[in-house]
């Protein structure tokens, strides 16, 4: 890696722990060339009030600007957003999120929207995602998986946002809760499928250390195996630490900054 940048950063706006100077000062002392912010944004209805909403997003471009500008010529400060996909309920298009003009937009799934409707999240637990697997795909870890990956799919298709965010986050608790094979054919044929799309879409893919720095699985998104199916596509790549603390910005940079030839990105 040949410059130094965490595009994928929460902070006390959303569930991150420090506030966004406090990320910008541990940016400088670490030497990074740029820091973007990342708030979690507009998830389904149901689930709205600790994430950006549309009145909270334009406060929070206002001090992520103010930064950019007070700190300008110490470190470059975008104002981004991770932005939710769910189906009738939140988009990551640019167009929903006019008002706040953000520098670049993740979008990610958090929820899988099941055949009944339900929302089931993907990361807030072992047992809340047995529970939605249960209650709301039969029982079966395939379909939800499957539907999982679609959602993808119709997600990089559809909308105009920069960067897939987390891929394969259903590998979340997999290492110490394992609930699928991740060799299974069915499995690699998602993957390949949804490499095809991503690819088509021109979106980048983030390569998301922010599973090791909470201590879920020693690796980081998407797998070794994905990756090698998106790298043969030529989709590019970017480094993120998907950070929740100032501290944790740059977790495991050094041992996944040469894990792939990333594209310089803003
Ligand atoms: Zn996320
Ligand atoms: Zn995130």
């Amino acid at each position: 890696m040949t410059w130094k940048a965490n595009y994928h950063t929460h902070t006390t706006w959303c569930d991150g722990k420090d506030s966004p100077e406090t990320v910008v000062l541990s940016a400088v002392a670490k030497g990074f060339e740029a820091i973007g912010f990342s708030s979690h944004a507009m998830l389904p209805k149901p689930i709205l009030d600790w994430v950006l909403t549309p009145e909270k997003s334009l406060r929070y471009a206002d001090e992520i600007r103010d930064l950019a500008s007070r700190y300008s010529g110490r470190i470059r400060v975008l104002c981004g957003v991770e932005a939710d996909y769910s189906a009738g309920s939140a988009s990551p298009d640019r167009s929903s999120y006019a008002a706040m003009k953000p520098d670049y937009i993740i979008g990610s799934i958090h929820f899988v929207t099941a055949p009944d409707g339900a929302l089931v999240c993907v990361d807030k637990s072992p047992q809340s995602l047995a529970e939605g697997v249960r209650d709301h795909f039969g029982g079966s870890v395939e379909a939800y998986i499957r539907a999982y990956f679609a959602q993808q799919r119709e997600m990089v298709g559809r909308f105009d946002f920069d960067i897939a965010g987390h891929l394969d986050l259903v590998r979340k608790f997999n290492t110490k809760h394992p609930y699928f094979d991740e060799s299974a054919a069915w499995y690699r044929e998602e993957l390949e499928k949804t490499a095809d799309a991503v690819a088509a879409s021109g979106k980048i893919v983030e390569v998301n250390t922010g599973a090791i720095s909470r201590g879920w699985m020693d690796d980081a998104y998407p797998s070794a195996a994905f990756r090698a199916l998106l790298r043969e596509r030529g989709v590019k790549f970017i480094l993120s630490a998907d950070a929740h603390s100032a501290e944790t910005i740059d977790c495991a940079f050094d041992r996944f900054g040469n894990a792939e030839e990333y594209t310089r990105f803003l």
